[in-house]
């Protein structure tokens, strides 16, 4: 153990970030490429450079997004300010929608509110010969989109979800998957200091944070054909209100799957 690894853990600790020790080495890691553990020092370079890091975690900036990158299922995404950090909740998402279309023939899908594109690029990855298009309104979540589907044969489109409904074709998608901002008023005046640094435009779903889920579950219903599906991540206290939208706009089959930490996370209606 070498005290500059110490000094970052003490750093990080006293700034409040939640698992300091795991950020320091994540952050000792990408400026060194050496194990902290077995370390014995930082040239002056290096501590110059994890110093401006350091700075940059004790002011409560996501980890991802000073690390460039994050890992998201088997594969890495390009993340960074702008764009909404892939976070490992939404795996159970994705894993989902992969096994919906299992014994389907070159779906057809679109992630709509695709931010990096994780859950577009995870179902690209793990269902060949699956035609998929990332649907992202934000210019600032754009270019990350682009790079994470560069050469993965993954279409993009930018366009806004309350109106590029009017653009699908009736009953032509197989599956519809989407991350919606889905926090309430409440949840969006008390966020955790890192998620305040991410796009409110990907975190605001409304005053109930349903406004999206309404959207989904009523105009997006006829670019399905009969039989597909429409997969959502849904905030841990949302099972019933979005299974209940469900119901009341016509979807059959309503069903919620929790995420790998026990919390309701995907709620998922089949078109008849
Ligand atoms: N899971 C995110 C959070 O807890 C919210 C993401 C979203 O609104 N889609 O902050």
């Amino acid at each position: 153990m070498n005290a500059a690894f110490q000094a970052l853990c003490a750093r990080l600790s006293a700034a409040g970030v939640p698992g300091a020790r795991f950020d320091a080495a994540e952050l000792y890691r990408f400026v060194t490429r050496r194990d902290p553990r077995l370390d014995d020092g930082l040239t002056e370079a290096e501590a110059a450079r994890l110093a401006a890091l350091a700075d940059r975690r004790a002011a409560r900036e996501p980890l991802q997004y000073i690390l460039g990158e994050w890992d998201f299922m088997d594969f890495s995404l390009k993340v960074g300010p702008g764009v909404l950090c892939p976070r490992a909740d939404s795996e159970v998402v994705c894993e989902t929608a992969i096994e919906l279309l299992q014994g389907v023939p070159s779906p057809r899908v679109y992630d709509l509110c695709a931010g990096t594109g994780c859950l577009g690029l995870g179902i690209a990855r793990h269902v060949p010969g699956a035609d998929v298009t990332c649907v992202e309104k934000s210019p600032d979540a754009w270019p990350y989109l682009t790079a994470n589907t560069a050469d993965s044969g993954v279409r993009t489109m930018q366009a806004d979800v309350f109106t590029y409904y009017k653009l699908l074709s009736e009953e032509y998608a197989d599956l519809i998957i989407s991350n919606p901002p889905y926090l309430t008023g409440p949840e969006m005046g008390a966020l955790m200091p890192e998620t305040a640094h991410e796009p409110a435009m990907a975190l605001d779903g409304g005053a109930d944070g349903l406004d999206f889920y309404r959207l989904l579950t009523t105009r997006y219903k006829a670019a399905l054909r009969p039989g597909g599906w429409l997969v959502m991540e849904i905030g841990y206290a949302q099972a019933a209100d979005v299974l209940a939208l469900g119901e009341t706009h016509g979807w059959a089959n309503g069903s919620c799957r929790k995420d790998y930490g026990g919390n309701d996370r995907v709620v998922l209606l089949q078109k008849n």
